[in-house]
């Protein structure tokens, strides 16, 4: 397929989703971080010994529990890739459930794509090899002419991720992604402290749905920090599918909603935390 350059000045005040664009507006109660089709296996962790038996059954719901314990040793897990059916089924679910954002015409909802690098364990050799100036180029490139061969534009840069001690080609990609940004006007993914509120990046809380996190919306609505709040699940193994068991991408529309409200959130922040933030952060500047 022949690509072609979108121009700067048509993205301004517009979102760009994997159909084309739409009006900020058009957006409705949006996910911020969700996957839905991946192979994740490049962070595949070896299961102890006494697990290795577990971690090669196939997902059934007397492994689930495990499977929760150790998502990531568990290959087949990791490959969620093959769940067109599943995902889609989600997808209608979730606008059923009066969702707006995550895609595809078929399902109603809006996909936006994000562009970008992920953790050191996922760049290729040809990654590891990019000076910083080819990777922004590339970046850039998935915003305005289309990703990976195609005429899929994205319209976010993300998902971004960094790994402890940070390696030379995350420091790369980091530094890739500011000037794509800056050059774009668009917002890049993730920023998780107060510091990063206060220069007015959005905290967005994802994984909702694990219980592995302690959340502290209340609080940060609180300290007055309602404008910066973004929520999500980050789906990406098959574990979290309605279909393995798992809360699917309608858990926050109906579960968590309904608790913020009880904890004394309002209907209005939670409109901003679902509908205004994404629309103020996924629109062309
Ligand atoms: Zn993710």
């Amino acid at each position: 397929m022949a690509q072609s350059l979108r121009s700067m000045s048509d993205l301004r005040g517009k979102v760009q989703t994997v159909m084309g664009l739409i009006e900020p507006s058009q957006l409705g109660r949006t996910l911020t971080h969700e996957h839905l089709s991946l192979s994740f296996e490049s962070c595949y962790v070896s299961p102890s010994p006494e697990d290795k038996a577990l971690s090669k059954a196939s997902i059934e719901l007397k492994n689930l529990h495990w499977l929760q314990q150790h998502p990531y040793s568990h290959r087949e897990n990791l490959l969620m890739g093959q769940e067109y059916e599943a995902v889609r089924e989600e997808l209608l679910s979730f606008r059923k459930n009066g969702g707006g954002t995550i895609m595809a015409k078929e399902t109603g909802v809006n996909v936006i794509a994000g562009a970008g690098f992920y953790v050191d364990a996922t760049h290729s050799e040809e990654t590891r090899k990019m000076t910083v100036e080819k990777l922004t180029d590339i970046i850039v490139s998935e915003v305005r002419y289309g990703a990976d061969g195609t005429e899929i534009r994205c319209g976010v840069i993300g998902e971004i991720g960094t790994t402890w001690p940070i390696t030379e080609s995350e420091k790369r990609v980091l530094r890739a992604t500011a000037h794509a940004q800056t050059e774009l006007g668009t917002i890049i993914d993730h920023g998780e402290l107060l510091e990063f509120a206060r220069m007015g990046s959005f905290l967005e809380y994802d994984l909702f749905g694990t219980e592995v996190l302690n959340y502290h919306l209340a609080f940060l609505i609180g300290e007055g920090y309602e404008d910066r709040l973004l929520i999500a699940h980050d789906i990406h193994t098959k574990h979290r599918l309605s279909k393995y068991g798992g809360h699917g991408y309608s858990h926050i529309l109906k579960n968590i909603v309904p608790k913020m409200l009880s904890r004394g959130i309002t209907q209005n922040q939670v409109d901003k935390i679902l509908i205004e933030n994404p629309k103020q952060w996924l629109t062309f500047k």
